[in-house]
C-alpha cells in the first residue's frame, strides 16, 4: 500500500425520520441559510414542506435556489454564487442528488472565492475556503454526501469536470431510505450502475498489496449485484432502498481508496461524452466502462480474472486467464443490460460525429488514468467500440 491519512469529516445520520436533526446540526450561529435543489421532486414527495417546516422553527432566514439541473451547470453555480455573496448567506442546506449536492458543493466554495468559480472547477486556483453546508440526500448514486467532489458543466464550452478540495466535504448528510422512495426506475437503475463503476475505478488499482480493500470492494459489489434486481421488482421495499442508500455512500466515501489511487479513466471519458451530449452519467458509464475493459484486459489480466472470479462467479476450470476475464465484463454487461441500463451510444442516439471533441474534452488536462494511461487513440477506440 501507499502511506495514506484518511480522515473524512462528514456526519452521516442515516435511517428513518432524521429530519428533525437539522436543528442541531445547522450551527446556531448560523442566521442565513441557502437551500438549494433540483427540479421540483422535492415539492411533488413533500420534503420541500418537511425541510422547510423544520427551517421554520429555527431562528434563521431561508433563500432559495430551485432548479438545480441533472449535471449541474456553471450558469446555477453563479446564481447560486451570487445569492450567497449578495445575501451574505451562511450556511447551505442541498435537498436532493448528486447534482443538487456537487452544485451546492461549487457555490460554498464560490462564495469565498473573489474569481469565477470555474477557477475553482479547472483548478486554475485552490478552493482554500467554503461556506459551511449539510445535506438530505434523496437519492442513491453518488456518495458526493460523504465526499469532497463535485462534478460542474460549462455548456458554453462543452467542458465537465470533478473537483474537490478538503473544505468541501459536507458537515453532515441525513440518509432516510423513505425519501428514495419516489426516485423513478431509471433514475434508480443509473444509481445503481453509478455506485457499482465507483467501486469498479476504485477495484483496478495499480498492483499494490489490498487484499482487505480489494475483499471490502467485492463485497460491497456482491450486495449491490444481489439487492439491485430485488429492488427494481419492488421500488418501495425499504429494506432494498437502505442497501442501495448505504452500498451508495460505502461505494465513494473513500474507504475503499486507502492506501492506493482508483483509475477514474471511465469516469473522464463519460464527462467528456456528456459534456457534449446532455446524457444521465451513469447512462454513459453503462455504456463505457465495459469497453474500458476490453481495451484495458491485456494490461493486467489477473486483475480481470479476480474480478470475473469473486464478483461474477466465474468458473475458471480449463479456461486461460483473459477467457476469465472477458467472461466476467460479458457478465458486468448482461447484468446492467438485465437491469435496463443502455448498453451502446446508439441507445441516445449518439453517431460517432462527435468523437474527435468527446476525445479533445476527455485529453484536455492531460493523459489520465492511473491503472492504465490513456491517450486520445485510446480514448477514440473506446468510444468506437461503444457504438
Ligand atoms: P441527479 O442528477 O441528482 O438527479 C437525477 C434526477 O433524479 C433529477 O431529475 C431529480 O429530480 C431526480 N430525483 C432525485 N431524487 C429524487 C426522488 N427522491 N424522487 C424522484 N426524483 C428524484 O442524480 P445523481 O445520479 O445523484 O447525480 C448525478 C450527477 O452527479 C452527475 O452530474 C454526475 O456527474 C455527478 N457525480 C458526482 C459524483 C461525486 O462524487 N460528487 C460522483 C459521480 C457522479 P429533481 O431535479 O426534480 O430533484
Ligand atoms: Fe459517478
Amino acid at each position: 500500500m501507499e502511506n495514506f491519512v484518511f480522515h473524512n469529516p462528514t456526519k452521516l445520520i442515516f435511517g428513518k425520520e432524521q429530519l428533525d436533526q437539522l436543528k442541531t446540526e445547522i450551527p446556531a450561529s448560523a442566521k442565513k441559510v441557502l437551500l438549494v435543489y433540483g427540479g421540483g421532486s422535492i415539492k411533488r414527495s413533500g420534503l420541500y414542506d418537511e425541510v422547510m417546516n423544520k427551517l421554520n422553527e429555527m431562528d434563521v432566514e431561508v433563500h432559495e435556489l430551485s432548479g438545480v439541473e441533472p449535471n449541474p451547470r456553471l450558469t446555477t453555480v453563479h446564481k447560486g454564487v451570487q445569492i450567497a455573496k449578495d445575501e451574505n448567506i451562511d450556511f447551505l442546506l442541498a435537498v436532493g442528488g448528486g447534482s443538487v449536492i456537487d452544485a451546492t458543493k461549487t457555490i460554498a466554495a464560490g462564495a469565498k472565492y473573489d474569481g469565477d468559480a470555474w477557477d475553482l472547477v479547472t483548478r486554475q486556483a485552490p478552493a482554500e475556503e467554503a461556506l459551511p453546508f449539510g445535506t438530505v440526500l434523496t437519492l442513491a448514486a453518488t456518495g458526493s454526501e460523504m465526499n469532497a467532489g463535485a462534478v460542474i458543466t460549462n455548456w458554453e464550452t462543452n467542458e465537465k469536470y470533478g473537483w474537490g478540495a478538503p473544505v468541501t466535504y459536507p458537515k453532515f448528510s441525513i440518509l432516510d431510505p423513505t425519501n428514495t422512495m419516489t426516485v423513478p426506475r431509471d433514475q434508480t437503475i443509473y444509481g445503481i450502475v453509478d455506485m457499482m463503476s465507483h467501486i469498479f475505478e476504485q477495484y483496478f488499482h495499480q498492483p499494490t498489496n489490498a487484499p482487505v480493500q480489494d475483499r471490502m470492494a467485492e463485497g460491497v459489489m456482491k450486495a449491490v449485484i444481489e439487492a439491485a434486481p430485488k429492488l427494481l421488482e419492488d421500488l418501495e421495499s425499504y429494506e432494498h432502498r437502505e442497501t442501495i442508500l448505504y452500498a451508495g455512500t460505502i461505494a465513494l466515501n473513500g474507504m475503499l481508496q486507502m492506501g492506493y489511487r482508483g483509475d477514474w479513466a471511465s469516469h473522464n471519458i463519460e464527462h467528456a461524452v456528456s459534456a457534449v451530449y446532455d446524457i444521465p452519467h451513469a447512462g454513459g458509464l453503462a455504456i463505457l466502462f465495459p469497453n474500458w475493459m476490453e481495451h484495458n484486459i491485456d494490461h493486467n489480466t489477473e486483475r480481470f480474472k479476480q474480478m470475473a472470479v469473486r464478483i461474477f462467479d466465474v468458473d475458471p476450470t480449463g479456461k486461460d486467464d483473459r477467457e476469465v476475464g472477458l467472461e466476467g465484463i460479458q457478465k458486468l454487461r448482461e447484468f446492467w443490460k438485465s437491469l435496463g441500463a443502455p448498453s451502446t451510444l446508439g441507445d441516445y442516439d449518439i453517431s460517432d460525429d462527435q468523437f474527435d471533441l468527446i476525445a479533445d474534452r476527455a485529453m484536455k488536462r492531460g493523459a489520465f488514468g492511473n491503472f492504465r494511461t490513456l491517450e486520445h487513440d485510446d480514448v477514440l477506440e473506446i468510444l468506437k467500440k461503444s457504438l
